[in-house]
């Protein structure tokens, strides 16, 4: 099986992917998990991307496409992936293309969750998240005690980019690189469009029964 979780920031990518690496047993591969990973470990990539990050702007694709490319062929990804976040801009799907050729992995499916601008704002704004990768909301999906993760029990912090100013600058860059990739991957037969309005379970059931037509 092996997927894009594809979406405007906010748009529950991570979340479900998450919970879908469970369910399917095959790695969740977040860009964003992976450069937040380098930024607090300090490594040159990290200090790299961070001035990119900060602002809410993309990382250079060069950078990405090393990243992704080492990702995809590590040994868990034998049995499929879910990419989240990745790719972002034409280039990056040009380079995806080739890679996933290369290790006979191609893609089944692009599912792309839709959700408005204004709930996009109100999710990011009350994002809460842990270095482990979880992801909370303050109000839409709260953790069992306030301001600690569920799962490793560390604080939960706001990310530097959840900043208001930030999200908007954000889904500007989406709209302008990343959402031409829809037309690019209806051309190619693979965007599966999920509503993605709804509960997280609603959304997660919509999602599974696309992903069991691959198994
Ligand atoms: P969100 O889940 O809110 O959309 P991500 O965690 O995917 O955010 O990404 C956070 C930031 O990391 C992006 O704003 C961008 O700076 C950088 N980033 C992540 N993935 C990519 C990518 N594929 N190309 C360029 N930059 C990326
Ligand atoms: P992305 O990875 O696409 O940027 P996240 O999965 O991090 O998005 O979700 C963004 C925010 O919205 C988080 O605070 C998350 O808890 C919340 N969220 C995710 N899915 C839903 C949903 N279906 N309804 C309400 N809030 C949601
Ligand atoms: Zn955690």
């Amino acid at each position: 099986m092996n997927v894009v979780l594809f979406g405007p920031p906010g748009a529950g990518k991570g979340t479900q992917a998450k919970e879908l690496a469970k369910h399917y047993t095959i790695p969740h591969i977040s860009t964003g998990d992976i450069l937040r990973a380098n930024v607090r470990e300090g490594t040159d990539l990290g200090i790299r991307a961070r001035k990119y990050m900060d602002k809410g702007e993309l990382v250079p694709d060069e950078v990405l496409i090393g990243l992704i490319s080492n990702r995809l062929s590590e040994p868990d990804c034998v049995s499929g992936y879910i990419l989240d976040g990745y790719p972002r801009t034409v280039p990056q799907a040009d380079a995806l293309r080739g890679i996933l050729e290369q290790i006979s992995k191609p893609l089944d499916a692009v599912v792309n969750i839709e959700v408005s601008d204004e709930e996009l704002v109100k999710r990011l704004s009350g994002r809460r998240s842990c270095n482990c990768g979880e992801s909370y909301h303050i109000a839409f999906n709260p953790p069992q005690k306030e301001g600690y993760c569920n799962v490793c029990g560390n604080d939960l912090y706001q990310r530097e980019d959840d900043m208001e100013e930030v999200i908007r600058q954000r889904l500007a860059v989406y709209n302008d690189k990343t959402k031409p990739l829809i037309d690019y991957y209806t051309d190619m037969g693979l965007i599966v469009n999920v509503d993605g309005a709804g509960s997280v379970e609603s959304v997660f059931s919509q999602i599974c029964r696309i992903m069991d037509q691959y198994k």
